[in-house]
């Protein structure tokens, strides 16, 4: 193995224990909760380690950035979340490449997804991104849609054609009522996500937690932990 595989094979086993650690301490079954190791500012040739080494599902938070990522690795089984704040004149681009987009916040995006994911033909998940720190615009600053907009964002998804509702996904926020307080944000995210599966009972899918607040995701209940740094090091420029 080369030295950068040792890293990154140190970091997922240790990355592992905690996720096992932290599903112990809640009494949640190891399998009730998916990895996604989040690859932005990464080569591809890290992303190919990593599908090595048994990782299945990979995040990206820029276009231009996954978009040859996720070409040259092509032919590896993996799935490709995008977590990013999204512009609809990059959507084309990433209805090419991801399984599933994370960052859904606004009606606009919805149908520019929606056409481009029945122009290719493609099924497209897709998480509603809720701001637990939105302002009186109803929008958080890395992106998301206030709790009060999930319900009518949601129902356009479940009736788009192209797209399919899996559910949920947020960033602990560092201002507001929720900073500094991850399990809070993560536990109203579970309310939030109760009262959404009421409508829509497949959208089951919770993500939560990087590299700092795995543990509070998980004892929370999230589905999917996003881990980026944790895994990778520490990011060669900001992403
Ligand atoms: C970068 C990023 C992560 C991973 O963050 P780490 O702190 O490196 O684990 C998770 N989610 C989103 C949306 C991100 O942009």
């Amino acid at each position: 193995m080369t030295g950068r595989k040792d890293e990154l094979a140190a970091n997922l086993a240790r990355v592992e224990e905690r996720i096992a650690a932290a599903c112990a301490a809640a009494g949640r079954a190891r399998e009730e909760v998916t990895l996604i190791v989040v690859t932005k500012t990464f080569p591809a040739s890290d992303v190919r380690m990593l599908s090595e080494l048994g990782v299945r599902h990979v995040a990206e938070n820029r276009d231009q950035d996954a978009a040859p990522k996720a070409a040259a690795c092509s032919d590896l089984p993996l799935s490709w979340h995008f977590v990013g704040q999204l512009q609809t004149n990059k959507v084309r681009s990433v209805v090419g490449y991801a399984d599933v987009v994370q960052s859904v916040d606004r009606a606009r995006l919805v149908t520019a997804l929606s056409k481009e994911a029945a122009r290719a033909g493609r099924e497209v998940g897709c998480l509603v991104q809720v701001a637990l720190d939105a302002g009186v615009s109803g929008r958080g600053e890395r992106g998301g849609v206030a709790p009060d907009g999930i319900a009518e964002l949601a129902d356009l998804i479940a009736r788009s054609e192209g797209l399919r509702l899996d559910g949920l996904m947020t960033v602990a926020p560092l201002t507001g009522e929720y900073a500094g307080r991850e399990r809070a944000a993560f536990e109203r995210l579970m309310d939030l996500s109760t009262d959404l599966r009421r409508n829509h009972p497949a959208a089951n899918m919770v993500s939560a937690g990087m590299s700092a607040d795995l543990e509070q995701a998980v004892a929370a209940g999230a589905t999917h932990v996003r881990v980026g740094s944790a895994v990778l090091g520490v990011r060669p420029r900001l992403g």
